[in-house]
């Protein structure tokens, strides 16, 4: 079936009513458009594809992608004007939103907040929180079991058990929050100590913004993802956005799928097409998503108004 045909500018002028809903407001007045003009050029042919559709997928990394990075891990919370835009997307109706995280999945609708929540991938896609609240894990073999049992207890001979949380089928270290020289030195000595016992009992060491984790090898954030696309339809238009390098295999597995967008208040190297920096580029990002989705409802509405009149 061909794509219907919209109008050429995706972003016009929305109804005042509207706008509210989707242009947060800071210190009483409405934000501007902050994307840089290269971001915004490479993101308006993807919005495009968005506009045709009847349903589009946003898949979201957590933390430092949606909220910022918080040593007291329990409190942080998405930046502002961030969850009430995804509540208005999901209330919208045209977007799946489905958040993939290294976090169990069971701590994001509490930090998000919004309603109904999204479908969350905790520990990098080895859990799946479904939005009736059932949870899918696969069963975790005897190796690798035993191998996180050493793990853990390695970190107990080593005083250190502060440091980690602990996951079903993952253990991350985190020393966010410390001195340059004391989180080189922890990080060295659980490299040190993890990388034999992940090698003995087939677990990945993994590095991440912030910490390092040991994990079951089905815990892999591109395998999430290419579980998640092999069941929408082929021309459903996807985009993942993510900060860390946990979302580069994620990005990987997209590879010409949809739009990889790298959220960071840096560039990196990256295998993501659109890099946005947080806060403000991705509430702009956000933003014109939600109006993308709203000015096609309004385009449908009248074009049936016009064929039914
Ligand atoms: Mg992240």
């Amino acid at each position: 079936m061909r794509p219907k045909t919209c109008r050429k500018n995706l972003v016009p002028t929305c109804p005042r009513r509207d706008s509210a809903a989707y242009e947060p407001s800071r210190n009483g007045k409405e934000r501007t458009n902050e994307l840089r003009p290269e971001a915004l050029s490479q993101l308006m042919p993807f919005l495009q594809t968005v506009a045709q559709t009847t349903q589009a997928a946003l898949l979201l990394d957590y933390d430092g992608t949606l909220a910022p990075f918080r040593a007291k891990r329990d409190q942080a919370y998405p930046y502002p004007g961030v969850a009430p835009l995804l509540q208005e997307i999901i209330r919208n109706g045209r977007t799946q939103v489905v958040v993939i995280s290294g976090r169990d999945a069971t701590e994001i609708p509490p930090l998000l907040n919004i309603h109904p929540c999204p479908e969350v991938w905790g520990i990098h896609g080895l859990q799946r929180l479904k939005t009736d609240g059932s949870m899918e894990m696969p069963r975790l073999d005897e190796r690798t079991l035993n191998g996180l049992s050493d793990a853990e207890r390695w970190l107990g001979y080593q005083q250190l058990r502060h440091t980690a949380e602990f996951k079903a089928g993952s253990i991350a270290v985190h020393w966010r929050g410390l001195s340059e020289s004391d989180a080189e030195d922890l990080r060295a000595r659980v490299l040190l100590g993890w990388r034999s016992i992940a090698e003995s009992s087939g677990l990945d060491l993994l590095e991440f913004d912030g910490g390092v984790e040991i994990r079951a090898s089905e815990a892999n954030k591109g395998d999430a993802v290419r579980t998640y696309l092999s069941e929408i339809s082929p021309h459903t238009p996807v985009a993942y956005l993510g900060d860390d390098t946990t979302d580069e295999s994620a990005f990987r597995a997209m590879h010409g799928r949809g739009l990889c967008v790298l959220v960071r208040p840096r560039w990196r190297r990256t295998e993501a097409q659109l890099w946005v920096k947080p806060p403000d580029e991705l509430l702009d990002f956000l933003g014109l998503w939600l109006k993308t989705c709203v000015e096609h409802d309004t385009f449908d509405s009248g074009a049936a108004a016009a064929v039914n009149g």
